[in-house]
């Protein structure tokens, strides 16, 4: 089974599909990750936040899988963005981490009160260039956020990282995204389990169409958008389900059913408003 690459603004290429520990408890993740790493996963999603990195750590160390394959991504906490705090805070990830250098590094969230994400992604340009990053990108940003980062420091996020699933589709955040060449990775891609999205009938009536789980249905629809997603499960088979997803693809018809999902009044978001979390 081979998972799609797609390639950033910078050139190199990431695994469209991933697995995300947020929530996965520490003393799981080596586990959980192990698990993963055998299955086929090679991108794995963590963040200084989520407490575990050396549990992703220890299962990369583990797992013998030679570390060109593998794609690791973690990020900024809000409370490091100020002076040298970002290098300090990558350094620590990496020795959590037992790596020298991780392929995504991102502003988690912009916290726009404290009016410091501008620097924290000057700073990160910086840590790039370094080499303890291969490449850099910010999560949680909107177009103000973004367009700000854009025109005072010169350089273009390789992705951002936002909520986005079929009842809340962000098309304004997609849409700058797209024409400035920033890839977009959707957090919470099955809704976080807050609401039944597996039991709408565009998701359920796709699924038996195609006789795949209404969870694939939707990693498809997201796959078919161009979104690079990383679901999370702490089960063998949900890990195993949920990277069984490329023998098939959504009609046209199917994946309009699941667009018309959103109702486009913001009502749909599951996690915080990245204006209001600071
Ligand atoms: P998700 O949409 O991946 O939902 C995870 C939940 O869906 C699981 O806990 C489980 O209950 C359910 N699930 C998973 N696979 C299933 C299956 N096959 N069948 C039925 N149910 C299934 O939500 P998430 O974990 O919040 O998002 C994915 C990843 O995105 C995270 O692990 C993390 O890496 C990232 N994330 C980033 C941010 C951010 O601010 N940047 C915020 C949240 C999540």
């Amino acid at each position: 089974m081979t998972i799609p690459t797609l390639t950033l603004n910078d050139g190199f290429t990431i695994p469209q599909l991933g697995y995300g520990v947020f929530k996965v408890p520490p003393a799981d993740t080596e586990r959980t990750v192990s698990e993963a790493l055998e299955i086929g996963y090679r991108h794995i999603d963590t963040a200084a936040i989520y407490g575990n990195e050396a549990g992703v750590g220890a299962a990369i160390a583990k797992s013998g899988i030679a570390r060109d394959e593998l794609y690791i991504t973690t990020k900024l906490w809000n409370d490091r963005h100020d002076g040298d705090e970002p290098g300090k805070a990558i350094a620590e990830s990496l020795e959590k981490l037992g790596i020298d250098q991780v392929d995504l590094y991102l502003v988690h969230w912009p916290t726009p009160a404290h009016d410091n994400y501008v620097h924290a992604f000057a700073k990160l340009i910086e840590l790039r260039e370094q080499g303890l990053t291969r490449s850099i990108g910010v999560s949680n940003f909107l177009v103000e956020h973004l367009e700000r980062v854009v025109a005072e420091t010169g350089v273009t996020p390789a992705v951002d990282q936002i909520e986005l699933h079929p009842t809340y589709q962000q098309r304004e955040v997609v849409a700058w995204a797209v024409e400035h060449g920033i890839r977009i990775e959707a957090w919470g891609p099955l809704g976080q389990g807050k609401y039944d999205l597996f039991g709408m009938p565009a998701v359920a009536d796709a699924a038996a169409a195609h006789g795949k789980t209404p969870a694939q249905t939707v990693l498809a629809w997201h796959l078919h958008k161009g979104n690079i997603v990383f679901p999370k499960s702490v089960h063998t088979e949900r890990l195993r389900e949920n990277l069984d997803v490329f023998d098939f693809t959504l009609t046209d018809a199917e994946v309009a059913a699941i667009d018309a999902l959103d109702p486009l009044d913001g009502s749909g978001r599951g996690g915080s408003h990245p204006n209001e979390f600071n």
